[in-house]
């Protein structure tokens, strides 16, 4: 019998893409499945039109691992192929019998089938040295036998076999020092691929298994327990998956042991989101917002991404497309009929298919965490805690191109509620005539709340939002405003509070203390770029600001943050140390101005070092700060 070779564009396809389509070797098995599945809805929609009264259930796959023979088999009751069929669909790569079935479907409804790149096939060259196709067509009396390893080309000739449908039989290769290729031929191993990939294709993937047991009558209080094997015949994937079911028809308690099986948690989801969609694309989603965060969720190690399915087959366990840096919280899958399974990586990234997916994916998740915070309130704080932070980098990162998605998601400690508030909901309790959102930063709530810049502002009955995340403030500068109300840090300069009267006031007095002040800024040099009297300060005599966009919060974590700032430069805000003119150390210091100037010297460091004790910075020189404070304690 004549080889034949295989069409000469064939051959380099062969080969790249054994070597670069797929990257892992055991995808063979669910590309044999996909086939056979494939081969079985083609029988079953023909009996449909031909009305002979077969049924779904007659229908299987069955996989017989031999090892003494070093062969896996893979055979099902589908379709089968004429000799012209396996000549054309097997001889020529790229060549899909299955696609061209579905065009000549096309009318028909409910056509789910799998395959349309016509490569999966040869997948199966992977992992044998030599592939045998035993098929006989349905309704026909002659079988086929196609035979080939590999590259070189095939042989075709007829056959025997009892009924119809195809035996693919592989020739498992030899072991390599790299890869166990015998594993394909070990029960637990193929259960366990299938499990993986093939879970859900819709017709039985049935196996002879060998197993223990105990033997009847032993194991009781008098007798130990014997065990022994026995063979049974397996069914080895659940058919139906769960997303593809009706929501009516899944309750609660399904969702939450599916989402703890599949994705390791041992908490139930915070929220479960199921949706499915007709249109444009079409495709089923199964998503999960977990109620714990994963131990590694803000390491690098954390890898975002939803499993996808094409028609129920698994091609990608993280497809990190699907969803955006912001929610890479969501654990879930997506299972589409319009991709194909042999697509890889690279080209799914611009598979227009998936943008329009992942970009419906993002505005159903928003919504969904939107709900919650509106009817559930308790939850979505505690989701908050969780993965709050992640939001937050959302709305700083790519210059803000998310804010509007991602502002009305954001909760601050507010200072006069005691809790955590959203944004809407401090504009709703804004002040008639407060121009500003107020906010401060630092460590703790309970150390913002005992700052001197927040004494005055507290004291006029302005609400001031607590932020003691790193990433806060810049996700605010980032936003700039909300609701048209700019955000205003309580360290800033003018903050808005004064009348017209009052600021001349206050100019007036820092004119007439001017050389004061002078003298107090260049005993400081360049640690301050001015000393001011301050109308923000109630009971405290000093506290440190800042002028220019970069408060004191933010060149503290931008220094903390290895290369924030481009050549090793120091982030820094420009301090202005201010000074309460109703406090009685102000009057001493004027007093001093006219005695002893050295001494106002040693004052404005004091005063500069307890403004900065006070901001959670550390003073430079410790020792002499205590030194100058037991001078003073002694005097
Ligand atoms: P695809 O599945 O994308 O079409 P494959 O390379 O996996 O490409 O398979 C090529 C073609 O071979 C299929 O389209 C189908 O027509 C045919 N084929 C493969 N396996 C079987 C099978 N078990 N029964 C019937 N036809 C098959
Ligand atoms: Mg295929």
């Amino acid at each position: 019998m004549a080889k034949k070779e295989f069409k000469a564009e064939s051959k380099r396809l062969l080969d790249l893409m054994i070597n670069s389509i797929y990257t892992h070797h055991e995808i063979f098995l669910r590309e044999l499945i996909s086939n056979a599945s494939d081969a079985l809805d083609k029988l079953y929609y023909r009996s449909l039109t031909e009305n002979d009264g077969m049924s779904r259930e007659d229908f299987y796959i069955r996989l017989t691992p031999d090892k003494e023979a070093g062969t896996l088999t893979i055979s099902d009751n589908g379709c089968g192929m004429t000799a012209e069929e396996l000549e054309n669909n097997l001889g020529t790569i790229a060549k899909s019998g299955s696609l061209a079935f579905k065009q000549e479907n096309e009318s028909k409804e409910d056509i789910d089938i799998i395959g349309q790149f016509g490569v999966g096939f040869y997948s199966a060259f992977m992992v044998a040295d030599h592939v045998k196709v035993v098929s006989k067509p349905y309704g026909s009396d002659e079988a086929w036998v196609w035979e080939s390893d590999g590259a070189d080309g095939y042989t075709l000739e007829k056959g025997e076999k009892k009924s119809f449908g195809t035996d693919i039989i592989l020739s498992i290769k030899p072991d390599t020092e790299d890869e166990k290729f015998s594993e394909y031929l070990e029960t637990y191993r193929l259960t366990q691929l299938v499990k993986k990939y093939s879970d859900y294709i819709r017709y039985p993937i049935r196996m002879t298994v060998e197993s223990e047991r105990v033997k009847e009558g032993t194991g009781t209080d008098d007798k130990p327990a014997e065990y022994e094997t026995f063979t049974e015949d397996r069914t080895l994937n659940s058919m139906v998956p769960i997303w593809k079911k009706n929501k009516s028809e899944v309750t609660d308690e399904d969702y939450n042991h599916f989402y703890q099986e599949k994705f390791f948690d041992y908490a139930p989801p915070a929220r479960i989101i199921h949706s499915s969609t007709e249109g444009a694309s079409t495709y089923n989603a199964l998503l999960f917002i977990p109620s714990r965060t994963p131990y590694d969720f803000y390491s690098k190690s954390y890898e975002k991404g939803l499993q996808l399915y094409a028609s129920g087959v698994l091609i990608m366990d993280k497809c990190a497309d699907l969803l955006p840096d912001y929610f890479s919280f969501v654990k879930g899958l997506v299972d589409s009929e319009d991709l194909s399974l042999n697509i890889s990586r690279e080209m799914l990234q611009h598979d227009r298919q998936l943008k329009l997916i992942a970009s419906r994916l993002e505005k159903k998740i928003k919504s969904e965490l939107k709900s919650m915070l509106l009817n559930d309130r308790e939850k979505y704080e505690a989701f908050f805690k969780n993965f709050g932070l992640q939001l937050k980098y959302g709305v700083y990162s790519d210059y803000g191109a998310h804010k509007d998605l991602l502002q009305d998601l954001l909760l601050f400690y507010s200072s006069s509620e005691k809790k955590m508030s959203t944004l809407e909901e401090y504009v709703g309790r804004m002040k008639e005539g407060q121009k500003y959102i107020y906010y401060a930063c630092g460590e703790t709530t309970d150390r913002i709340d005992r700052l001197p810049q927040t004494e005055l502002l507290k004291d006029k009955g302005y609400e001031i939002l607590y932020l003691t995340d790193d990433v806060d403030e810049f996700a605010l500068k980032m936003m700039m405003k909300f609701d048209d109300k700019e955000f205003k840090n309580v360290s800033d300069k003018d903050l808005g509070l004064e009348t017209e009267e009052e600021s001349a006031e206050s100019k007036k007095l820092n004119e007439d203390n001017s050389e004061l002040l002078r003298f107090m800024k260049e005993a400081l040099g360049e640690k301050v770029t001015a000393v001011r009297l301050s109308e923000r300060l109630k009971s405290h005599p000093v506290c440190l600001s800042a002028d220019g966009g970069m408060s004191l919060e933010m060149e503290k974590v931008l220094n903390a943050m290895p290369g924030a700032m481009p050549d090793g430069q120091k982030a820094q805000a420009q301090r202005v140390l201010e000074i309460n003119p109703s406090h009685p150390i102000f009057a001493r210091l004027q007093k001093l101005f006219t005695e002893n100037t050295e001494a106002v010297k040693e004052y404005a460091g004091l005063l500069y070092d307890q403004a900065l004790l006070i901001e959670g910075l550390p003073v430079e020189d410790p020792v002499a700060f205590s030194n100058a404070i037991c001078k003073l304690m002694a005097e």
